[in-house]
């Protein structure tokens, strides 16, 4: 994605309200983010760790979705877990389930639409092999990395549309 500023991340944030957009946690210093290498710019709330955002270019448009991690069953503890959105496997503790409220009226009844991802949001650095999940079996993959991002970049574009759709109706 195209370097951005704080204040076109502030502004990009399509399912929240203004007061929220206006408390919401910006990640560290934005100079020191390689844009070129990630699809979508995602993180936790330091202060509110089950708080995240995830930030993506929808067309020409920037994209902002403030996400909630729901809390961890116990059973899940035991089993590995794939991020739905970069299809990488990991140990349990390495997904997690967020739920965005859709933006607009279904947001504020209440409706959300809810995702399995990477929990450190870093599915860019996934699918260039600049992270390493510690999934023990990892998954053998059939396809190479152009394909993995491409593929992570469509399941974004899903992803953004479903809590954009009430937009439409
Ligand atoms: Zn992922």
């Amino acid at each position: 994605m195209n370097q951005v500023t704080e204040a076109e991340l502030r502004a990009s944030f399509v399912n929240c309200t203004r007061g929220e957009r206006a408390r919401i946690a910006l990640p560290g210093p934005l100079a020191t983010v390689d844009f070129d290498r990630l699809d979508f710019l995602g993180w936790r709330d330091p202060k509110a760790p089950d708080r995240a955002c995830l930030v993506t270019q929808a067309g020409d448009r920037l994209v902002g979705i403030v996400l909630r991690a729901a809390a961890k069953s116990a059973k899940s503890l035991t089993k590995s877990t794939m991020c739905s959105l970069c299809m990488t496997l990991h140990a349990s503790s390495g997904v997690a389930l967020f739920s965005a409220p859709l933006a607009g009226a279904a947001g504020r009844n209440g409706n959300s639409v809810g995702t399995y991802m990477c929990a450190d949001l870093q599915c860019s650095l996934y699918v260039r092999g600049l992270r390493k999940s510690d999934a023990i079996g990892r998954m053998n993959e059939t396809i190479d990395q152009a394909e993995r991002v491409d593929r992570l970049r469509r399941q974004v574009g899903l992803f953004i549309d479903n809590v954009l759709a009430s937009n439409l109706v």
